[in-house]
């Protein structure tokens, strides 16, 4: 059996004396789309922040591809785009692109860059301004033109969908959808359950520091005996008048 793109076992984390993730046990198989879903302060960034070993674990343990969190290496696997994503803002596009193919090890071909702008919906002409003229859209499309350009099997995004419009969003999400095929694994946060519904193959929901959901969007309907999965959330977070 393939090894688990991401395990995480009996996860603790908390701030000072404030218990934000209790005894987290979360599993992600190679390929799976998962979405983590939660109330602002659920804890979802912290989740992640774990993962990567910006925060480190007191108790528990997370494997990436079988690997500690803790080895360096174990990153190596994935391409992370954080929350409120800003490139530095005196690169221009294409520097930046560059700076992160160096960092990532990845040739930067011409060819890859304006496929991938297309697909994203980015206007080649950004290669040359300097971030700082970009609009938040713009910035957040070249964080995820540079996660996808990095061929790591593994994407962790941190609400990818921030600062996109419409258009941007079903171009993203179309884009996922086809690397699917390609065996990538999808982990990111979101507050678009539509999104969830029509990429993931799991949604996680967190809520009061502990998983109270983890299974398909239909499992999920199912589950809370409601039409929408936006219902369903409701209930399974406590509220559903
Ligand atoms: P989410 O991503 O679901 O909105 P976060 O993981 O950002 O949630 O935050 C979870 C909780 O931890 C919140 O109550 C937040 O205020 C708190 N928190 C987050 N980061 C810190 C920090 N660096 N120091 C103290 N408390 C924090």
């Amino acid at each position: 059996m393939a090894e688990l793109a991401l395990n995480i076992k009996q996860l603790n984390q908390h701030y000072g004396k404030h218990a934000v993730l209790t005894d987290i046990n979360l599993s992600v198989e190679q390929g799976e789309y998962i979405g983590l879903v939660g109330i602002n302060g659920a804890g979802k960034t912290t989740l992640i922040k774990s993962v990567l070993d910006f925060i480190s674990t007191k108790t528990g343990e997370i494997e990436i591809f079988g690997q500690s969190h803790r080895e360096t290496s174990s990153r190596q696997s994935l391409s992370f785009l954080p929350e409120k994503f800003l490139p530095p803002y005196y690169l221009t596009g294409k520097d930046f692109l560059s700076y992160m193919a160096e960092l990532n090890q990845v040739e930067l071909e011409q060819a890859d860059i304006e496929e991938i702008f297309k697909v994203l919906d980015l206007e080649l002409s950004a290669l040359k301004k300097s971030v700082r003229q970009y609009s938040k859209g713009m910035a957040q499309k070249l964080g995820l033109a540079s996660c996808f350009l990095s061929q790591r099997p593994m994407l962790l995004f941190d609400e990818p969908m921030s600062g996109l419009d419409p258009k941007a969003r079903a171009y993203l999400k179309r884009h996922l959808n086809s690397l699917k095929e390609t065996g990538k694994t999808l982990f990111f946060s979101t507050h678009l359950l539509a999104d969830v519904e029509s990429i993931c193959d799991r949604i996680v929901i967190l809520h009061n520091g502990e998983i109270c959901f983890n299974g398909s969007p239909y499992e999920c309907c199912e589950q809370f005996h409601a039409e929408s999965l936006e219902y369903a959330y409701l209930k399974c977070i406590g509220v559903d008048d």
